[in-house]
């Protein structure tokens, strides 16, 4: 079961659209995966949909008297009956819907579906790391699929910024706590953790940073600038 959710104001600022593109990306993937988080948004969007109901209808009221009833009924009009893009929806229902790596297919969430494309090559790296950067058109936040194979795990760090993480497969532990399919994991400078993964099918990760990770013990301490590898 997912132990892990986002904070209920997040999920309140993500309903209501307040949230930065990847921070809603974030969400929007764990709702994918999590059935409460899931309910949860649909109810707060409901609610919002109400007030937003009855601030257009106080603004009926209002217009009553205004000298421009035309133009604001045209506006409204206009608005209520934007059509769906829906070139980009049969776009999206066309994507491919998985990841390869060494001839296992991992299925993705359907809110990341949309990035396959711009995903790049598989790197694989020390410690039973793989690593493949995905472009999410912002060049201040370092997106990464990483898998971790059965005994691989990254090395302690601290996080200069915050590092959200969402398990897609498998399960991982921390020395913290250990985590499984759908969990949403946050991190930011008051955290330090060590990631190991024991499960045999190894797990799947997408992890996002907004500043490099740094390394706190063992050789990988001396070898800092390794830390860029998660932030290119
Ligand atoms: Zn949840």
């Amino acid at each position: 079961m997912i132990k892990f959710h986002p904070d209920p104001e997040l999920l309140s600022e993500y309903v209501q659209g307040g949230l930065s593109p990847i921070n809603s990306i974030m969400i929007a993937a764990h709702c994918d995966m999590c059935e409460r988080c899931e309910k949860i948004a649909h109810q707060q969007t409901l609610i919002h949909a109400e007030k937003f109901e009855s601030d257009i209808g106080n603004l009926s009221e209002f217009k009553e008297n205004a000298s421009s009833d035309r133009k604001f009924d045209e506006m409204l009009e206009s608005i209520l009956n934007l059509p769906a893009d829906k070139r980009a929806l049969k776009r999206a229902q066309g994507l491919s819907a998985s990841v390869e790596l060494d001839g296992r297919r991992f299925i993705l969430p359907k809110t990341l579906r949309k990035f396959i494309p711009s995903t790049g090559n598989w790197t694989s790296m020390v410690g039973r790391l793989w690593q493949a950067p995905v472009d999410i058109g912002n060049d201040s936040i370092a997106a990464n699929l990483i898998y971790i194979g059965q005994g691989g795990g990254i090395p302690e760090h601290s996080h200069r910024g915050i590092e959200t993480t969402l398990v897609l497969k498998g399960t991982f532990e921390d020395g913290i706590n250990q985590y499984q399919a759908g969990d949403y994991v946050y991190m930011d400078s008051n955290d330090t953790h060590t990631p190991v993964c024991h499960s045999p099918q190894g797990c799947l990760l997408f992890t996002v940073l907004d500043q490099p990770l740094h390394f706190t013990s063992g050789v990988a301490r001396y070898t800092n600038p390794f830390s860029h590898i998660f932030f290119r």
